[in-house]
C-alpha cells in the first residue's frame, strides 16, 4: 500500500521539514490529504503525475493543512487539466474552501471543475472509493472541527490498511477507526513534559500517541506534525512512544514511499 508524506511538521515548518500532509495512491490514482506549500512540485518530487490526482481530503481548517489549495488548483488548469477534481471536507472547513473559490476565483477559465464534498462528522463515514483503495473517517478532538481518515487497499498487488489521525489529541474515536490497523500515522507534536500544552491545544504527546497505538493494536506507528522546536530531536518523541507501546516506532522521510 503506497502512500508518501508532502510534509511531517507542525504548523511551523523547518528547512528540514514542511507542513505535514500526506499522498495515498495506487498505479491509477492519487487522493492528497491536507495541501500545504507547493503541492503540485511536491506531487513531481514524490515522483506523481499531478493528472493522477482525482480528489483531495482536507481534514479540517487550520492553516498549515489548506494553505497550498489554490496553488494546486491554478498548476493544475494551466497544466490543462480537464477532468473534474473532488474536494471532500466537513462543513466548517468547507466554508474556507468557498473563500477560496470566491477570492482567486479558481474556476475562472480553467478547463476543468473544482467538485465540493460535504463530510458528516460521523464514525466510519465512507467518505470516498478509489481504484484499489477506500477511505473512513472518524472525527478527532482538536481546537477545530476535524477528522482521521482509515485507508484500506484492497486490489490485487495492495492490501492492507493505513489510519491517519491528523491534528488531535488522544481520542477514543480514532482508537476505534485504528483498531488493527497495519500502519497507524498519529500526530506527536510535542514531549511529554508538554503535555498541559498539548491538551489544551488540541494534540498528542511521543508517550500517548504510544498509548494509542498500543490501544488500538496497530502494527507499527509512524509519528508526525512536530512542533518545530523538535525537528533537531525527533528520536526524543520515538522514544516516548516506544515507553508506551512494543510495536516498530519510526520518524518519517518526506517524499520516501512507504508500503505496508
Ligand atoms: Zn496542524
Ligand atoms: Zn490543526
Amino acid at each position: 500500500m503506497p502512500f508518501q508524506f508532502f510534509g511531517t511538521s507542525g504548523a511551523i515548518p523547518s528547512a528540514a521539514r514542511d507542513n505535514t500532509a500526506l499522498a495515498f495512491y495506487s498505479s491509477d490514482e492519487v487522493v492528497l490529504v491536507d495541501c500545504s506549500g507547493s503541492p503540485y512540485q511536491k506531487l513531481l518530487k514524490g515522483g506523481l503525475d499531478p493528472m493522477r490526482v482525482s480528489s483531495l481530503i482536507v481534514t479540517h481548517r487550520h492553516v498549515d493543512h489548506l494553505y497550498g489549495i489554490p496553488s494546486l488548483a491554478h498548476n493544475m488548469g494551466l497544466a490543462g487539466r480537464r477532468v473534474t477534481l473532488h474536494v471532500y471536507a466537513l462543513p466548517e472547513t468547507r466554508r474556507i474552501l468557498n473563500g477560496f473559490m470566491d477570492l482567486f476565483p479558481l474556476e475562472e477559465n480553467m478547463p476543468y471543475r473544482i467538485e465540493l464534498h460535504e463530510i458528516p462528522p460521523k464514525e466510519g463515514y465512507p467518505v470516498l472509493q478509489a481504484k484499489g483503495f477506500r477511505i473512513q473517517s472518524a472525527p478527532v478532538k482538536h481546537g477545530a472541527p476535524n477528522i482521521g481518515l482509515r485507508v484500506e487497499f484492497a486490489s490485487p498487488q495492495e492490501r492492507g490498511v493505513v489510519v491517519y489521525s491528523s491534528d488531535t489529541s488522544p481520542c477514543p474515536s480514532l482508537i476505534t477507526l485504528a483498531r488493527g490497523a497495519d500502519i497507524l500515522i498519529h500526530e506527536a507534536t510535542f514531549l511529554h513534559s508538554e503535555a498541559a500544552r498539548a491538551a489544551s491545544d488540541g494534540h498528542t504527546t511521543g508517550y500517548q500517541a504510544g498509548e494509542v497505538a498500543a490501544q488500538a493494536g496497530v502494527k507499527r506507528l509512524i509519528l508526525c506534525h512536530f512542533v518545530d522546536s523538535l525537528h533537531d530531536q525527533v528520536d526524543a518523541v520515538r522514544s516516548e512512544a516506544r515507553q508506551t507501546y512494543d510495536g516498530p516506532v519510526e520518524i518519517p522521510e518526506e517524499f520516501r514511499e512507504y508500503r505496508v
